[in-house]
């Protein structure tokens, strides 16, 4: 095993560990340990909202979940040697969720979960026809899960950290929080809103404190978009055996982890998404010095997937293009046509007797494949949902003696009126 640099108690808070990590990004916050080129390392991760979730029947926890607290990120981890225009190569090694028999309070012991943001707290990506919270609750048996929650399903993990990136440095840090406050500006009361600003409430800035930790609370960037330093990028296809390359933007590069996913469909789509977990990830790093100028690699991190399972041959796939479901025509707008995709697959499913939020839940948590098949065809983008056939425990596809009616249980549990 490799040596382990950040160690988290199971059963303390994330501000009560040894070490502290952070949940937001900012050049001074302090570092956790120093590493080599060349050195392999194992860092614990704290599931995104720090145990506030739990496994119970009630969305209520998703409802309210505390979005200024996310997200729970181990490091930053500085490497020796690296400056500013080299690429920090980061290999994963492994991870898996928190090593423990017994199923415990904290997900990823055994179990996990996917919530429907409600729109009031965060939306999703089809918020305006999936309105309120919902949840479901996975149990991991090795590298399977099921959820008594969406019966008929079960399916082997894409388990990759949703987030990983290098810290900004101050220039790049004011050009995100103009950009952002620029967006925000043109509707500023938007639910939900447009992107998040700068929130001291709640930030955890690893040791700093007193005036030090009020200034950089103040201008740290939210962690919940991805950016030039990777970030929250959430790629189902991020596994082990990934190689990724971040520029490195200060000395030290200041890596940081976090938001472990036993699983996740293309796009993340309820947005309290993937399969959440806590868990360790075993990391390598090395560097590629001046790679940014070397290699073009100037915007944003690149990275060779992973090659783990579960490779599937069979798909049922569902297509969208960039019209309303009011009928109105849009041009080559292929968020809209990924959306009308996912809604044609959710409502194929409600024919099996799934309800639609199970449905919904389902592709945000299995290893579904979204493409953007078509974007030159006006006025029409064509987005397409490939829905892997073997993960259901009934023959799911379209055949002359219609549906199978599966028993749906008594549904994903739905958050009460607050
Ligand atoms: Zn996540």
């Amino acid at each position: 095993m490799p040596e382990l640099l950040f160690a988290l108690d199971s059963s303390k808070r994330f501000t009560d560990q040894e070490k502290v990590g952070h949940n937001r990004w900012h050049p001074d916050i302090p570092p956790v340990a120093t590493v080599r080129p060349g050195q392999s390392f194992r860092v614990h991760c704290r599931e995104w909202f720090d145990g506030a979730i739990r496994n119970d029947d009630s969305a209520d926890d998703i409802r309210d979940a505390p979005l200024k607290r996310v997200h729970a990120l181990s490091g930053p981890f500085t490497v020796h040697g690296a400056e500013p225009g080299d690429l920090l190569m980061v290999d994963i090694l492994d991870m898996g969720p928190i090593p423990q028999e017994d199923s415990g309070p904290l997900a990823g012991q055994g179990w996990g979960y996917t919530g429907i943001f409600a729109k009031a707290n965060g939306g999703s990506f089809l918020t305006d026809q999936f309105p309120d919270a919902y949840k479901a609750v996975w149990d991991f048996k090795g590298h399977r899960a099921t959820s008594r929650h969406i019966p008929g399903v079960s399916f082997t993990g894409m388990s990759h950290p949703g987030l990983m990136g290098t810290a900004p440095s101050t220039a790049l840090l004011a050009t995100w929080n103009q950009r952002e406050a620029a967006l925000i500006a043109t509707a500023p009361d938007r639910v939900p809103p447009l992107a998040l600003p700068p929130e001291p409430e709640n930030a955890i800035l690893g040791t700093l404190t007193d005036a030090e930790f009020d200034r950089v609370a103040a201008e740290a960037a939210r962690t919940a978009p991805p950016r030039e330093n990777g970030g929250n990028q959430d790629i189902k296809n991020f596994t082990v055996g990934s190689r990724v390359f971040y520029p490195v933007y200060v000395p030290g590069a200041n890596l940081s982890v976090g938001d472990l996913h036993f699983s996740q469909g293309d796009g993340e789509i309820t947005f309290c998404g993937g399969i959440e977990m806590g868990g360790f990830i075993d990391l390598h790093v090395d560097l590629v010095k001046n790679g940014m100028q070397t290699y073009g690699v100037t915007e944003n991190a690149i990275f060779q997937p992973g090659n783990t399972p579960p490779l599937f041959s069979q798909w049922l796939a569902f297509s969208g293009i960039s019209v309303t479901l009011d009928g109105e025509q849009r041009y080559l707008d292929s968020q809209l046509a990924y959306q009308r995709a996912c809604l044609h697959a959710i409502n194929y499913l409600t024919r099996f007797g799934y309800q639609p939020e199970q449905a919904y839940l389902l592709l945000g948590a299995a290893p579904i494949e979204g493409r953007f098949s078509g974007v030159v065809d006006i006025p029409n983008s064509c987005a397409t949902v490939y829905l892997p056939t073997e993960i259901f425990d009934f023959d799911v596809r379209p055949s002359t003696s219609g549906p199978i009616r599966i028993d749906p249980g008594r549904g994903a549990p739905k958050a009460s009126m607050s």
